[in-house]
């Protein structure tokens, strides 16, 4: 009641009043989702955790061979569509079309991204503007994009993927770094903003997840895996899975009462280095 004349009711989504069985708060049966980047790494394991959990899921990417790949793998419930997140412009017109085709998107993945090592002092401009760009002006685009939908339907989720480079230190990751950093403050902005119209906005925070992106820097630098795993408690790299286990479950219902937050999944790795 209380809750109900502050208009905050909505928020927790229609199922407030009756007892939610518990496996079907962590189902997204019935629900659309789409995730950046969903054709390989992290992104495809998030697809293949929300498609097992019964949602729809759109991925995108820019190489259409991968895509297609991922599509097969994943089956029916995945559908893929070429998208480079960097066309700003294009992306209210992806969101248009995808709900025009596929219904109402009820779960967004900012996943795509790109990362580069080098010293902060030879890091150009426009290697500088590139990172950013995808990893940052995107992210807000695409999220604006879904979140006018989302809010005027008083019900959607949305997650970033950010990372370990947001929280501390990590040498010659300067620009990776500058947009981890700004998308988790942008989560809490939204959250706010949102918490009011049943959005919910959150962070997954990875630690060394094994996928080409965390390979390719491991194998430039022979030290880094040993460093990587000795800053790691539990001892060991995560799978991408790991971090599809927890988006499917900040996406569900189960997650309903979660927001603004930015979950470390990661071994260990936030507890201190
Ligand atoms: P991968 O390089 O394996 O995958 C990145 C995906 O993003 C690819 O499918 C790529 O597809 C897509 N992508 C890149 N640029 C664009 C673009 N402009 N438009 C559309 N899609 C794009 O990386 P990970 O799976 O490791 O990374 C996924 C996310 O997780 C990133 O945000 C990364 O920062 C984050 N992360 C990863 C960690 C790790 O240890 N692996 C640790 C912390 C965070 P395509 O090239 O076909 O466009």
């Amino acid at each position: 009641e209380l809750l109900s004349q502050h208009g905050h009711h909505d928020a927790l989504g229609p199922k407030t009043t009756g007892q939610v069985a518990h496996e079907q708060a962590f189902s997204l049966e019935g629900r659309l989702a789409l995730v950046t980047g969903g054709g390989s790494g992290i992104g495809l394991e998030i697809a293949r955790c929300m498609t097992q959990a019964g949602a729809t899921v759109i991925i995108t990417g820019r190489r259409e061979d991968v895509l297609k790949d991922a599509k097969q793998a994943l089956g029916e419930r995945a559908e893929y569509l070429v998208n480079d997140v960097c066309d700003l412009a294009g992306l209210d017109g992806l969101v248009a079309h995808i709900e025009a085709t596929y219904g109402p998107l009820d779960v967004l993945v900012n996943n795509a991204g790109i990362n580069m090592k080098k010293p902060a002092l030879q890091v150009t401009d426009e290697e500088f503007a590139r990172i950013i760009n995808t990893n940052l002006n995107a992210v807000f685009a695409l999220t604006r994009a879904a979140a006018q939908r989302m809010v005027a339907r008083r019900q959607g989720v949305i997650l970033m993927i950010s990372s370990m480079a947001a929280y501390y230190g990590i040498d010659r990751v300067v620009a990776y770094a500058a947009s981890k950093s700004a998308v988790e403050g942008m989560v809490k902005v939204l959250a706010s903003e949102f918490s009011a119209h049943g959005v919910r906005v959150n962070a997954i925070a990875p630690g060394f997840i094994e996928t080409e992106m965390s390979r390719t820097a491991m194998n430039a630098d022979p030290d880094r895996k040993s460093r990587a795993l000795r800053r790691t408690p539990m001892g060991s790299f995560g799978q991408p899975e790991d971090i599809g286990r927890a988006a499917a479950f900040l996406a569900s219902d189960a997650a309903r009462y979660i927001t603004g937050a930015s979950l470390p999944v990661d071994g260990g790795n936030s507890i201190g280095f």
